[in-house]
């Protein structure tokens, strides 16, 4: 069971932040779209952190692949805002680990399974949604340089999730996603801010 559970919390690869993830390459690996989640991907949740670099492969980005924003952010205003600055198309309070609206945006951007990618910086959210509804799954860490207490706690615990399925990582995902639903209604996920 853990095993099975484990390869939907394992990403596909795992960046720094997405500024490192070569747009050549996903190219190349036959991507088309991209959905991003916002805060602590693209957004970090402290203004302190200079985010320069980060704004910079979201132009580059934006040149060759559609982008979509799904956020968990309960603030439509704010997410509004960033993706309007970008003009990227978005949805907030979209419930990751719930893929719905990962459906959603990938009909918008007309795009098959196939050729999107997921990218977040929650384990139990981002990527967890990216494999239950079955697309390619990348992991950044945070951007945030002084994370709140409770992030703290949630990327402590998810960080240790991390390192405990990394020994099986090329243990094949099976089947179970009934199964892993289950899991999550036992556990009561709570939306990222
Ligand atoms: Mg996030």
């Amino acid at each position: 069971m853990w095993k099975s559970l484990s390869s939907y919390l394992r990403p596909d690869k795992r960046f720094k932040d997405v500024s490192e993830i070569d747009l050549e390459i996903l190219k190349s690996e036959g991507v088309k779209g991209i959905i991003l989640d916002l805060d602590d991907t693209l957004l970090p949740s402290d203004i302190k952190t200079n985010k320069d670099k980060i704004d910079n492969w979201l132009k580059k980005a934006k040149k060759d692949f559609s982008l979509f924003v799904v956020s968990n952010n309960s603030r439509h205003d704010y997410v509004k805002k960033f993706c309007e600055k970008f003009d990227i198309p978005f949805i907030a309070r979209a419930t990751k680990p719930r893929s719905k609206f990962l459906h959603k945006a990938m009909l918008q951007m007309k795009l098959n399974k196939g050729d999107i990618v997921i990218i977040g910086d929650r384990l139990t959210t981002d990527i967890l949604a990216g494999k239950l509804f079955g697309i390619k799954a990348f992991l950044v860490a945070p951007l945030t340089e002084m994370p709140s207490i409770f992030q703290k706690i949630v990327y402590k615990i998810e960080a240790k999730v991390l390192k405990m399925i990394e020994p099986i990582a090329e243990v094949a995902p099976t089947p179970i996603k009934d199964a892993v639903k289950e899991e999550l209604k036992k556990v009561e996920i709570k939306a990222e801010n």
